[in-house]
């Protein structure tokens, strides 16, 4: 099944309990005013693979103890996302989606159901410029934290980093959490990406090169 992705990122800890790993979806449609995300939008952009490849490759991973998807809007390739967490779910790790639909829009979607019944952990909702949060795994305080197993309790949600800089050997950096841009504008950081990439890579907001 190919699946479009905007960016991988093989260990976090600030995008769910534990170390994980975690997946951009490329494509949405949402259009949250306030997202930082705009170049996870464009369906056509970012790259493609297969579910079975990425979940063999995320299977071999070592160390991790779940994997977060994000976007981007993963609801918005089901097939692809429903193939991707059938195949995770045959294993030990733990699945949080984050998505910008509300749980009750996901129960209508024709693979919604099965994709639910598939993973631990829903944040659900829009991002919400006014109602901005950057807490817990919130990117707004009307989103909702979803709690579909027994795998993970409330408390494991309190002390997660609230942001994260993650450098690579190829000399790029991934900075990631919900509290990356309090007190500073996006135009402050675009000069920190001329000479190395930069990415905002939550769910909410978004990301920036
Ligand atoms: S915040 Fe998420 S759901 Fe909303 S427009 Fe941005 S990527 Fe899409």
């Amino acid at each position: 099944m190919k699946i479009r992705l905007h960016a991988f990122e093989p260990t976090s800890r600030a995008n769910g309990p534990g170390l994980r790993a975690v997946i951009w979806f490329q494509g949405c449609t949402l259009g949250c005013p306030g997202c930082f995300n705009p170049t996870t939008h464009e369906p056509n952009d970012g790259y493609e693979t297969k579910a079975e490849v990425l979940a063999a490759d995320l299977i071999t991973l070592p160390g991790i103890e779940g994997v977060s998807i994000s976007g981007g809007e993963p609801f918005q390739q089901p097939e692809a996302l429903a193939d991707l967490v059938r195949r995770l779910r045959q294993t030990s790790l733990s699945i949080l989606i984050f998505s910008g639909y509300t749980l009750k829009r996901i129960q209508t979607m024709p693979l919604g159901p099965t994709i639910l019944a598939s993973i631990d952990v829903l944040v659900a909702g829009p991002y919400v410029r006014e109602q901005h949060s950057g807490r817990g795994l919130l990117g707004s305080t009307n989103q909702h934290l979803h709690l579909l197993t027994s795998r993970y309790q409330p408390s494991d949600f309190t002390r997660l980093p609230r942001r994260e800089i993650i450098l690579h050997r190829d000399g790029t950096m991934t900075v990631t959490g919900f509290a990356v841009f309090e007190g500073v504008e996006k135009r402050d950081l675009d000069g920190i990406t001329s000479s190395s990439r930069l990415e905002r890579l939550p769910s909410f907001p978004g990301k920036l090169r």
